[in-house]
């Protein structure tokens, strides 16, 4: 099962990729996260990534596509992948295209995960995440249960500097007009798929769920 999530941040693609790996026993290929752990620990990756997740811009498809091009490789893909927050440009769309070709693969579902924009600031700016394995919340629609403490893992939470107000509007303007261009890309390709994001967590899961089911088996 070969899945790409699409959708602007905070649509909860990173929420719902997680919950489906976890199922589906395939890995979560978050690029967001990639980068996220290349500056923590002050790679060459993460020095080129910085400033450009910082500033709220994208990171330059050489290197985003790099990165993927190698993680696709790896053994544990072979079974399956989530793709979340890849591709965001049509040269990252098409180079996954050859990417794929080249490992006899192809893409079973672009699915875009869909919300209103006032729900995305609420949704980015509650948004935290623990530090130690990088599982998310949100203050108030998923709190944890002590508050500011990883359900998961004990690990202190905390917000993304790129979810504070001032980078949640220029990420949302950077990513709007790049989506729908993807958008545009994976329909003419035949494998698009919407699904409203508004709700609760466990029924949007539900939904992508069947969809995907329905999907297999219509195969
Ligand atoms: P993305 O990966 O698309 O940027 P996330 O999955 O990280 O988005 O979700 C953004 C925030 O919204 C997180 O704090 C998450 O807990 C919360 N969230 C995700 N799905 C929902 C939902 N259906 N309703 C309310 N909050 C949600
Ligand atoms: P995300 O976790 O998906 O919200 O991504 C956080 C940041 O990482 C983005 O604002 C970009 O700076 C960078 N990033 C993640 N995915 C990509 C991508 N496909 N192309 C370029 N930059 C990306």
């Amino acid at each position: 099962m070969n899945l790409v999530f699409l959708g602007l941040p905070g649509a909860g693609k990173g929420t719902q990729a997680a919950l489906l790996a976890e199922k589906y026993n395939i890995p979560h290929i978050s690029t967001g996260d990639m980068f996220r752990e290349a500056v923590k620990q002050e790679t060459e990756l993460g020095k080129k990534a910085k400033e450009y997740m910082e500033a709220g811009e994208l990171v330059p498809d050489q290197v985003t596509i790099g990165i993927v091009r190698e993680r696709l490789a790896q053994d544990d893909c072979r079974r399956g992948f989530i793709l979340d927050g890849f591709p965001r440009t049509i040269a990252q769309a098409e180079a996954l295209e050859e990417v794929l070709q080249e490992l006899n693969r192809e893409l079973d579902l672009a699915l875009l995960i869909d919300a209103p924009e006032e729900e995305l600031v609420e949704r980015l700016t509650g948004r935290r995440v623990c530090q130690n394995c990088g599982a998310t919340y949100h203050v108030k629609f998923d709190p944890p249960e002590v508050e500011g403490i990883c359900d998961e893992c004990g690990g202190k939470l905390e917000q993304r500097d790129d979810d504070k107000p001032a980078t949640v509007k220029k990420r949302l303007e950077v990513n709007r007009k790049k989506t729908e261009k993807m958008i545009d890309f994976y329909s003419s390709r035949g494998i698009l798929t919407e699904i409203d994001a508004r709700g609760e967590i466990e029924d949007i899961q539900e939904k992508i769920i069947r969809l995907i089911e329905d999907g297999l088996n219509d195969n």
